[in-house]
């Protein structure tokens, strides 16, 4: 095996990357070299469905599969090496499907590489040719350079992928986005060599990127109402309960509605605490706020929670044995060994929590106010530019993206305490959990601390930076405004791309960079973006207040 796609990647030599029997996150080495031949697979479905599109012929099952099985290669998603070698022999047979369908119009010439795999007829035959299928394939001709760009692509698509499959399965999709998706894997599947040709395809997918989130707001939006701000209890209630974790706000929906009225609590868990200030969402009287904290600590949150687990999408860490009979996985997450819920039914969630002993008493209740998406921020948006007119705001500190178990988050917490009381700060992401324990005060009213949501609300942020640009007649660039960008996973290296391909400069990468970026990258990425690594969390605030560290 060999992946280094994530922040926890191994640097126990001199080649960064998980490359023994096992990766950081628990992924073995079947899994993850079944995982490069499933990429490898979908590309040759995509170079297929890209050279059908141009004759006319789609297929929604084609493309509702390319990004589902993207999405189970993310980090910390399906550990489930039987799982992935059926999706692996179900791409190259969707492949030939729409290859015949587009046939019957006009001859399709099968492009040369991907599209032409043929899995062989057992799992063992199939590793035996992994390693021509590994992100590092062919990496003594091409080098380094361009080995870091096509996986900086790659691994930007499947942050896409994700964000695309959250939208479609509220039933929001767009066949532009769609035929995007297959161009760029399409493109991808060519093997290119050339560098500002690569550099260019990564900000396409930073761009697609950017209608994905827009699109993902539209279907969150559209169905659940637009975030509103709201104090959510943080800790538990008596009664039996069910704990959600991951980003799906349809399966926490299909929950909620199977348990009204069953006297049973709901609480979200890490990505999904955003969920409760969706109106139609917080409707549901049982849906009885948050409990634990980020994806990291899910082996104490797990272990404490006295009913059913269900992980609804990334991040999933290996499940302990005091909780693995009652954690269940959904959509594109698994784990052998654990319960799949299928096609959505979410009963044995129901029965196990029904048979499980829930919370005998309520804990001391503990609050945090989230909500703040765009909406309620632009609805005070008079007060926020006379506040940074006036001088009492000086400046926005956006601290988003991921959290992580590495020593070096504390970044965050530190620009957080770093960050002087006429300063705000919006986060989003898991990061949040990293700041909001604490009461930041407000300025004149507006709260210190504006959480806009999962990390696919960094559309939201996008927008307030963009309104915030138009009210003081001046370019994103050029506002009191500071980027903490904190990456843990795929859709992080998305949301990075989009940020760069809309001309964001001086953003703060951490808390390390990533390993597939080299120091030829690195340094076009400084120059063209002023892309900075996290020095001391400190002396970065002071420098982006104009201090002296
Ligand atoms: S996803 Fe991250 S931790 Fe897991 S194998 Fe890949 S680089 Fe390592
Ligand atoms: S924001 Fe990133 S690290 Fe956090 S739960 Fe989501 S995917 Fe995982």
């Amino acid at each position: 095996m060999f992946c280094y796609q994530c922040e926890q990647t191994q640097h126990i030599d001199a080649l960064a990357g998980c490359h023994s029997q096992k990766g950081t996150c628990g992924k073995d080495s079947v899994t993850s070299d079944l995982q490069d031949i499933l990429i490898h697979a979908v590309k040759g479905l995509a170079q297929v469905s890209h050279r059908a599109r141009a004759l006319g012929v789609t297929d929604a099952a084609v493309d509702d599969f390319i990004h589902y099985a993207l999405f189970t290669t993310l980090t910390n998603v399906n550990f489930n090496p039987v799982r992935i070698e059926q999706l692996v022999r179900q791409a190259v047979t969707l492949r030939d499907a729409l290859a015949g369908k587009a046939a019957a119009g006009a001859p399709l010439a099968t492009p040369p590489g991907p599209a032409s795999y043929q899995p062989p007829a057992t799992q063992a035959l199939m590793l035996a040719e992994a390693a021509g299928f590994g992100v590092r394939a062919g990496m003594e001709t091409v080098g380094e350079d361009v080995i870091g760009l096509r996986v900086l692509v790659l691994y930007g698509m499947k942050g896409v992928a994700a964000y695309y499959h959250h939208a479609t399965v509220l039933g929001f999709r767009h066949p532009d986005i769609d035929a995007e998706i297959a161009r760029i894997l399409s493109d991808l599947a060519g093997d290119p060599t050339d560098i500002p040709g690569l550099l260019a395809l990564a900000l396409d997918a930073g761009t697609l990127n950017l209608k994905v989130m827009e699109l993902l707001d539209a279907a969150n939006t559209g169905t659940y109402g637009t975030p509103e701000p709201t104090v959510v209890r943080m800790t538990p209630r008596a009664g039996k309960a069910i704990l959600v974790s991951g980003h799906d706000l349809g399966d926490l929906a299909r929950i909620l509605d199977l348990t009204a009225g069953a006297g049973i609590l709901v609480y979200t868990h890490g990505e999904l605490l955003p969920a409760n200030a969706y109106p139609a969402l917080k409707a549901h009287p049982h849906l009885a706020g948050n409990f634990g904290s980020a994806w990291q600590d899910q082996h104490a949150d797990f272990a404490a929670f006295p009913g059913p687990v269900v992980l609804t999408s990334n991040c999933l860490i290996e499940p302990q044995r005091s909780y693995k009979g009652r954690i269940f996985t959904a959509g594109p997450v698994g784990w052998p060994g654990v319960r799949h819920i299928e096609n959505g039914d979410f009963s044995p969630v129901v029965q196990a929590a029904q048979a499980l002993p829930g919370f005998t008493q309520d804990a001391p209740e503990k609050t945090t106010t989230i909500g703040f998406a765009r909406d309620s921020v632009m609805g005070v948006a008079g007060a926020v530019i006379d506040a940074v007119k006036s001088g009492a705001i000086r400046r926005f500190f956006l601290i988003g993206g991921c959290d992580g178990a590495a020593p070096g988050r504390n970044y965050y917490t530190e620009v957080a305490e770093a960050a002087p009381a006429d300063t705000v700060m919006l986060t989003l992401g898991c990061g949040k959990f990293r700041i909001n324990g604490t009461d930041h005060g407000d300025i004149g009213g507006i709260p210190r601390l504006l959480d806009l949501g999962q990390c696919n609300d960094a559309y939201s942020a996008i927008k307030i930076a963009s309104a915030l640009a138009d009210a003081f007649q001046c370019g994103v660039n050029d506002l009191p405004l500071s980027m903490m960008v904190s990456w843990f996973e795929q859709k992080a290296t998305a949301v990075l791309l989009s940020l760069l391909a809309l001309g964001i400069k001086g953003i703060h990468l951490g808390p390390t960079l990533p390993a597939f970026l080299t120091p030829t990258l690195l340094a076009v990425l400084q120059e063209k973006f002023d892309l900075r690594a996290n020095g001391d969390a400190a002396a970065d605030v002071a420098r982006a207040l104009g201090q002296a560290a």
